[in-house]
């Protein structure tokens, strides 16, 4: 009786707060929202899950540290006795997919795009002296897209190339109307553009109109990380990344050092108020990860291309205010 009431007064109020001890001895704050009928969102130390619980079972998008699997399990029976069928990986990140193998154990299958795999073997590869489960790879992969027909709804899941790595998915729950970026889009945080993994500014750019294409005003945007956003905050994202671009383009052409560049906190300042720069990246390492793009793609070009380019960028600039 004592679990039924706490059950519907769980539903009534469509969010939980828990607050547990982990295993190592810190408080964890997990979080779960319901961000549309049967679609959560699970928030505790590493990038946000997504989790649609319906008639055929659990489905659930990424699933953060080995560490948080027993909360997040326990946090799950509350809303179901269903086990967890599918896991979707985002990308290969440890914050994404750290809880891989307890998932497996578990029951559930993983799910993610070639590239993801291929990074998660290289980390495996890189780190054999410790012992790593090698259930944190996922047992699917696919290149481009892949639907799912689950729970009652078309979930769409969608490659993203070159943005925030080389494995990048987004997962649209079609009939909810609810989209999971992924790290292809955070909210109220400077991106990480990860370079090293295949990650690049102007594919995020891409990404963020990708994304913009998939969802319309009314769509509930689950990001990487933050908090629940909307079409305008994904719209909000591409002006930020694409008028730091041409800004730094700007000074780049104009002879600016990196140093110079990075210096400049007017590029920045409208975001940085509103504390962008204050988690993960911060605003020197953002404009860093552009203006090493930059570089690279303007280095090669004489004077007075240089010259027509910064034309092109002022006009762009000016036509854009
Ligand atoms: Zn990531």
């Amino acid at each position: 009786m004592k679990k039924f009431s706490f059950l519907i007064l769980f539903l009534f109020l469509g969010f939980q707060s828990v607050n547990s001890q982990t295993d190592d001895g810190r408080a964890s704050d997990s979080k779960l929202i319901e961000v549309s009928k049967g679609i959560y969102l699970y928030q505790n130390r590493g990038g946000n899950i997504g989790i649609s619980i319906g008639v055929d079972g659990i489905f659930m998008i990424d699933d953060q540290y080995e560490e948080i699997t027993e909360d997040l399990l326990k946090d799950l029976k509350k809303l179901s006795k269903d086990e967890v069928d599918f896991v979707i990986n985002t990308h290969h990140h440890g914050d994404h997919t750290g809880g891989n193998a307890n998932m497996v154990k578990e029951g559930a299958t993983i799910i993610s795009h070639s590239n993801v795999r291929k990074r998660l073997q290289d980390y495996l590869a890189e780190n054999s002296s410790v012992k790593i489960d090698e259930r944190i790879l996922p047992t699917l992969t696919f290149k481009n897209d892949i639907t799912f027909h689950y729970n009652r709804e078309e979930i769409h899941v969608l490659h993203i190339e070159k943005a925030h790595t080389d494995g990048d998915v987004i997962v649209h729950f079609k009939g909810s109307n609810v989209v999971h970026t992924g790290d292809a889009f955070v909210n109220g945080q400077y991106p990480f553009i990860d370079s090293r993994n295949g990650g690049s500014v102007q594919g995020y750019i891409d990404g963020i109109e990708t994304i913009l294409s998939t969802i319309d005003k009314d769509t509930k945007v689950i990001p990487g990380h933050g908090n629940i956003a909307n079409y305008q905050d994904v719209r909000a994202m591409g002006s930020l990344l694409s008028n730091a671009w041409k800004r730094v383009a700007y000074h780049f052409l104009k002879g600016k050092s990196e140093q110079e560049i990075l210096r400049m906190t007017d590029i920045t300042k409208e975001y940085d108020d509103k504390g962008f720069g204050d988690g993960y990246i911060t605003r020197e390492r953002f404009l860093k990860s552009i203006y090493d793009e930059v570089a690279v793609a303007y280095d090669q070009r004489d004077y007075y291309d240089r010259k027509d380019q910064i034309e092109k960028i002022k006009k762009d600039q000016d036509g854009g205010k």
